[in-house]
């Protein structure tokens, strides 16, 4: 908002000065409407929540409140030109003191004024449309929205970059037709990793199986990478939900051959942790090569695991 009226066409030096400070001088007028409503009854309105006068105005305020440059929300401190064209303090530098809108040099001076009206703002979560409907001062707003738990998952599959989010529903059917990643119904399974050449532990073989149970969705991750310089290969289960319902399942794993058995038993992480994140933490069946070699039985040329597992529901 702020940027197209900097960009309007046509406004020349001295023109283009008093479209501004009358832009601004609105501004000024619906930032003290919304101020005055927030200690009104109808307090509420100035979220946003209702589409009336009120959030209108906080709208405003809001836009305000965007950086001409970066267009994020401004946070304390807040600088402004001696024309009063406000900029973040990130954008400050990024722009070499200089005014982004006209060019003076920007000094140090802080718009406090701005400052207090964002903190007397409440806003809503940016993740309403997902469900959150909690309300918060300006400047917390952002810390919850890191961990708000209507916030979109990231996408579990690990092999390679993928930067797709969303709801759990949406993310189980992207992993099926994008990933063609394999899924199963029900709480118990085997199965089986072959590979041929055991030793090419660099070209990670990361596989990914989605498991159906108890109405929830359940990620197996094997893998093979190194600890120190010991190549390994690790099963471990996610769970495509937030950590506190995570804490609410078991699982076992279960490896083996020519009589000897690794058995893991474990909580399902959340895919709220990520994958290198439960790797390297090492939360999981981990099985030295050696062993795995051994397990896959014959001549030790390839890799011939079987993974058996369960999960529970914890009482
Ligand atoms: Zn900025
Ligand atoms: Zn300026
Ligand atoms: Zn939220
Ligand atoms: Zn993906």
């Amino acid at each position: 908002m702020l940027d197209a009226r900097i960009m309007a066409p046509g406004g020349g030096g001295i023109c283009k000065e008093v479209i501004e400070s009358r832009v601004a001088f609105a501004d000024y007028d619906m930032v003290t409407l919304s101020a005055d409503l927030r200690g009104s009854p109808s307090r509420k309105t100035v979220t946003g929540l209702c589409g009336n006068l009120g959030s209108t105005s906080a709208n405003d305020v809001h836009e305000l409140l965007e950086c001409p440059v970066c267009v994020n929300l401004m946070y304390p401190p807040i600088y402004q030109c001696p024309n009063g064209h406000t900029v973040c303090s990130n954008c400050k530098t990024r722009v070499h003191n200089c005014c982004p809108t006209c060019r003076n040099d920007l000094g140090n001076i802080r718009c406090l004024a701005l400052e207090k009206v964002a903190e007397s703002l409440e806003l809503p979560c940016r993740y309403q449309i997902l469900g959150c409907h909690d309300i918060f001062p300006y400047y917390s707003k952002l810390k919850h929205e890191k961990n708000c738990r209507f916030r979109p998952y990231s996408c579990p599959y690990a092999g390679a970059e993928c930067s797709v989010t969303g709801d759990i529903p949406f993310l189980v059917t992207h992993l099926k037709n994008d990933h063609k990643v394999d899924m199963h119904d029900g709480c118990t399974f085997n199965h089986r990793y072959v590979k041929s050449n055991p030793h090419e532990v660099e070209k990670a073989t990361w596989m990914l199986t989605v498991f159906n149970c108890f109405g929830r969705q359940f990620c197996l991750h094997f893998e093979s990478f190194h600890i120190g310089i010991a190549p390994v290969y690790m099963a471990f289960l996610r769970f495509m939900g937030d950590e506190d319902e995570a804490r609410q399942f078991s699982y076992s794993l279960e490896v083996g051959g020519s009589g000897r058995k690794y058995m893991w038993q474990g909580v399902p992480r959340s895919i709220r942790d990520s994958h290198r994140k439960v790797r390297d933490s090492q939360d999981g069946l981990i099985i030295q090569r050696n062993m795995a070699l051994f397990f896959s039985g014959g001549d030790r040329q390839e890799l011939k695991l079987k993974v058996a597992g369960r999960i529970w529901k914890e009482q």
